[in-house]
Parts: structure tokens; C-alpha cells; sequence
């Protein structure tokens, strides 16, 4: 594959755009190599500047569960967007996709839309704080929950991959009242809260851990949560931003019959375009302004064409519910694939999944936090990525990703992957 245009493209954007990205895990740094710039997507395929096309297993980091240029979402915003862009007035539309993701999701009656996951998670903990009037929160290590300065401490995803887990500019006032926890380990989290009794307002956490690799928690792990924070008076913060609408219709409240008292979205729900969203119980979410004292906005925040687009995302998902099934399967047979494949090829390796997202870490250790998901070989990484793009399948360029799998591929596509990953993994 040639990446000429791309590396023209991405030699301009590095004089005006910090780095060429603007969103650091986009940059090739950890992998080395020149981002490739896309031109056009649809299905399951990205079609690049320089004319390769490539198998995405990225899908813009989650949302495209469907696949790209998806028709009803293209139809509707196309539709939407003829009528006007932005009003900062309220609409219709808001309450219809409201609706329809309250009787989807458990143990939620309102919600309210944001622009992202960051604004989502970042919103959540004031409102827990605000709720609770306690200002301490626990965060597990490894996990990601946007940008916003208070989950910046240990964080995962590109915050990790570039070695600013804690990032300059978050400050030691900000940065005590996030407490650190290990994945996967209750007892842990339990010495915390006893540390910390009675301050502590919240625990955040990604039910199934996507920004370390995908990590499964552990049997019990979250029912152990849930029953520390019921005990201790502690709101438990699911964040579905990744798993939401992914691994269930309703989530990992669903999967796993476990119920959240704040569940934030992102990604999926706005089928593609600038989405987040955070929702509760009636006590709780009217907390928020304009009925309670807890202050939250945005001017874009249920911006028509995005929710034209998160509507017709969740409608398709609503009205076929086998989607999640396929999606399982269609990610039980790659993993299948790729066992075959790695064992015989003599790799040390570890595949984690759950539902529609998978992951591949080059230690044959478990991993099950975020010290283990740093032991992957990051040296058989880079060869890993470069030879599956140069076969013409894009995965994320950092192990530290999650896989996000769509409905759009084929068991062609899949077969094509595992036998890429046979002629790659020969060659380690
Ligand atoms: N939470 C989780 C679990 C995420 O994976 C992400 C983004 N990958 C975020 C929050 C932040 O979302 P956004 O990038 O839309 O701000």
C-alpha cells in the first residue's frame, strides 16, 4: 500500500494542527508511520486519500455499529439539516429520542444530551457530588472517561499510549478528590471507601474496561460494587459511553441484571455524530437545572441533526433486535479464528471479549487490570498493526484499544482477518 497523499496531507495538518490530529489516539506515534486520511466510508470499509480501501475494525472508536454511511442516519440528518442546523430552542426530536432511550435502557427516567462522552462523565460526577453533597469519587486505573481534569489521573486510551496518564495541567487541588482502584479487585475498593468514610460521592467505571484492551470485570465484581456503594451511600457511575447500545440493548445494566444509579452514553447513541448523554432515576436527574441547584448546559447540547442521527441509530437498533446476537457471533468467530491461528503460530498472547468487542494482548499472561494490560509486548504490536494495514484492515494504532465490531462485516471479511492475522503472525 502507498500512503503518499496521506503523508502530503498529514505534513500540512502538522503545520496548523498540533501534532496533524485532533484527537491524540488518531496519531500513529505509538505504532510510528503517518495517519491515513480517509476520504470516504461506507460499511464495513474505509476508502483512504491515497484509493486503498481498508476493512475498518475501529468504526470511528465505537459509534458506527452499523456500519458507515449508514442510510437512515444519512437520510434523516440530510432531511434534518434542510430545516436548520442549531436553534438553542427545544424541539421535538429531543424528547422522541429521550423517550425511546429511557425504554430501552434499565432503571433510568430522564435523560439529558450532551456533546460527548467527556461532557457526559464529566457532568455525572457534579451531579453526584451535587446529589450527595460529598466530593470525593473512586476511578479505576486504567479506565478512561474523557478528557474532563478530574478523570485525567491514571487514565487509559490515549492518555496512556502517549504517556500522560496524568496529564500537566490537572491540579493537585483536582486531583486528590479522584481516588485510584484497581480493576477487577473489590477488596481494594473496599479499603478505599473505609479510608475515605463518608466522603466519597461516587465510583466510576466502565463495566466492561475498553481503554486498557478490552477487560471483562469479573464474576461478582460489579454486584460486589454495587453492594459497597449501596451500603456506604456511594452513587455507582456506570460508564456505557463504549458499551452502551453495544453490548445490549439496555447496556451492562442489562447483560449483567446489575443496576447503575447513573448511566452516561456516548458514541453509539449519536450514530456518528457529536453525542453524549447522562441519565438517572427522577431523584437524582432533577437535581439538575433548571429544577435543582446543579448547574449543567451546552448550546449544541440536543443539536437536530445529531439527535435526527442518534434517533435513527437507536430506532434500527430497537426495531431488529437480533443485531446484538449477530454482532456476538460475528465477534465469537473472529476470536475463534484468531485462536487457531495464534496457537499455532506459537504466539504468547491473551484475546479478551465480550459481546462486540475484542482485543488482542501479545502476553500470555490473564489480563484483567490495567498492570497486566501493560505487560503486552508493544514491539510485537507494531508489526502486528503494520502488517494487518498493509493486508488492508485498520485497527486501532494502539494496544491499548478495544476492537469495535459491526454488523457491516461479512463472514468473508471475517475469514479474510483471520487469515491476515495467520500471514502476519507467522512472521513475529
Ligand atoms: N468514556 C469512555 C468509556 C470512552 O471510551 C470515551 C471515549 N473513548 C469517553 C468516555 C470520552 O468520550 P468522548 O471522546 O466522546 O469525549
Amino acid at each position: 500500500m502507498l500512503y503518499q497523499r496521506s503523508s502530503q496531507l498529514f505534513a500540512e495538518a502538522e503545520k496548523v494542527i498540533p501534532g496533524g490530529v485532533n484527537s491524540p489516539v488518531r496519531a500513529f506515534k505509538a505504532v510510528g508511520g503517518t495517519p491515513i486520511f480517509v476520504k470516504s466510508a461506507k460499511g464495513a470499509y474505509l476508502y483512504d486519500e491515497d484509493g486503498n480501501k481498508f476493512i475498518d475494525y475501529i468504526n470511528s472508536w465505537g459509534p458506527m455499529i452499523l456500519g458507515h454511511a449508514f442510510q437512515p442516519v444519512v437520510d434523516a440528518v440530510i432531511e434534518k439539516a434542510k430545516l436548520g442546523t442549531s436553534f438553542g430552542m427545544p424541539t421535538e426530536l429531543e424528547t422522541q429520542i429521550a423517550a425511546l432511550a429511557v425504554s430501552m435502557v434499565p432503571n433510568i427516567d430522564k435523560i439529558r444530551f450532551v456533546n460527548s462522552g467527556t461532557e457526559a462523565c464529566m457532568s455525572a460526577i457534579r451531579l453526584a457530588r451535587g446529589f450527595t453533597k460529598k466530593d470525593k469519587f473512586i476511578k479505576f486505573a486504567g479506565c478512561y472517561h474523557g478528557h474532563s481534569d478530574s478523570f485525567l489521573i491514571q487514565a487509559g486510551s490515549g492518555a496512556v499510549t502517549f504517556g500522560t496518564p496524568n496529564s500537566p495541567g490537572v491540579t493537585a487541588g483536582t486531583a486528590k478528590d479522584t481516588l485510584l482502584a484497581k480493576y477487577n479487585d473489590l477488596d481494594n475498593v473496599a479499603a478505599l471507601i473505609e479510608a475515605n468514610k463518608n466522603e466519597i460521592a461516587a465510583i466510576i467505571i466502565e463495566p466492561v474496561a475498553g481503554n486498557m484492551g478490552c477487560i471483562p470485570p469479573k464474576k461478582g465484581f460489579l454486584e460486589g460494587l454495587r453492594q459497597l456503594c449501596t451500603d456506604n451511600d456511594i452513587l455507582l457511575i456506570f460508564d456505557e459511553v463504549m458499551t452502551g447500545f453495544r453490548l445490549a440493548r439496555g447496556g451492562v445494566q442489562e447483560l449483567f441484571n446489575i443496576k447503575a444509579d447513573i448511566v452516561c452514553f456516548g458514541k453509539v447513541i449519536g450514530g456518528g455524530l457529536p453525542v453524549g448523554a447522562f441519565a438517572s432515576r427522577n431523584e437524582i436527574m432533577n437535581h439538575l437545572a433548571p429544577l435543582g441547584p446543579v448547574y449543567q448546559g451546552g448550546t449544541l447540547s440536543g443539536n437536530p441533526l445529531a439527535m435526527a442521527a442518534g434517533l435513527a441509530m437507536l430506532l434500527a437498533l430497537d426495531n431488529d433486535r437480533a443485531i446484538f446476537k449477530r454482532l456476538e457471533e460475528k465477534t465469537a468467530y473472529l476470536e475463534s479464528g484468531f485462536n487457531k491461528v495464534l496457537k499455532e503460530n506459537k504466539v504468547d498472547y491473551t484475546i479478551n471479549r465480550i459481546g462486540s468487542m475484542i482485543s488482542i494482548h501479545f502476553d500470555a499472561n490473564p489480563v484483567v487490570d490495567f498492570q497486566s494490560a501493560a505487560k503486552g509486548d508493544n514491539e510485537t504490536f507494531k508489526k502486528f498493526f503494520h502488517g494487518m494495514l498493509q493486508e488492508g484492515i485498520y485497527i486501532a494504532p494502539s494496544s491499548y484499544e478495544t476492537w469495535f465490531i459491526t454488523d457491516a462485516l461479512t463472514y468473508e471479511d471475517l475469514d479474510y482477518t483471520i487469515q491476515a492475522v495467520d500471514t502476519i503472525s507467522k512472521k513475529f
